[in-house]
């Protein structure tokens, strides 16, 4: 079963994520997470990567596709994935398409958190100062969440052309939450 966590910067998609994979065995990718790996390691792409997430822009498709296909293939053992940040394009959602098909699986469910504007904005400058995050500050907020109408809200269409979105209230607690992704992804399993 692979499972897509979907929303704008500071929905909610780590955190719930991290409850998803305890309760359904899946394996977690975070692509931000991945890549703020490299940036603290200090690799040549972790460089790459910070001088796009810095500004609040995307990393380009094509290096985030190589990326997440490696994490992907270095896990063979696992049941299912639950995908974190990705896709974020419409280019990246058809490239996870055609890479799963090649390995005889698909993308079972996109689950959108959907969180008003102010509350996003609200949330991240918080977490900004707890974090240290480069991207969490207000003038990038602002950017990320420009980028996110722009670039990822129309992978909602998309996704709901081909019966797999369901949207989720990601305002509420965090329980709240997880009981309505809960709801939705436990009929899938059989
Ligand atoms: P949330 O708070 O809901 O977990 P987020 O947007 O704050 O979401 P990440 O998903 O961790 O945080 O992403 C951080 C940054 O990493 C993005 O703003 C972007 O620059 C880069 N990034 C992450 N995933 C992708 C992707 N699929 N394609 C391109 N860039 C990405
Ligand atoms: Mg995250």
């Amino acid at each position: 079963m692979n499972i897509v966590i979907f929303g704008a910067p500071g929905s909610g998609k780590g955190t719930q994520s991290e409850r998803l994979i305890d309760r359904y065995g899946l394996h977690h990718i975070s692509t931000g997470e991945l890549l703020r790996d490299h940036i603290a390691r200090g690799t040549e792409l972790g460089r790459v990567a910070d001088s796009f997430i810095s500004k609040g822009n995307l990393i380009p498709d094509e290096l985030m596709l190589d990326i997440l296909e490696h994490e992907f293939d270095a896990h063979p053992e696992v049941s299912g994935v639950i995908f974190d940040g990705f896709p974020r394009t419409i280019p990246q959602a058809e490239a996870l398409n055609k890479m799963l098909e090649k390995r005889g699986s698909k993308v079972h469910a996109v689950v959108g958190l959907e969180v008003p504007e102010e509350e996003l904005t609200q949330r991240l400058i918080k977490r900004g100062a707890e974090s240290g995050r480069s991207d969490d500050n207000a003038s990038t907020i602002a950017k990320r969440l420009d980028v996110y109408r722009r670039q990822t809200e129309p992978l909602k269409e998309y996704y709901n052309r081909r019966l797999a979105y369901y949207p989720v209230n990601g305002s509420g607690s965090i329980d709240q939450i997880f009981s309505a992704i809960t709801s939705i992804v436990d009929p899938l399993k059989d």
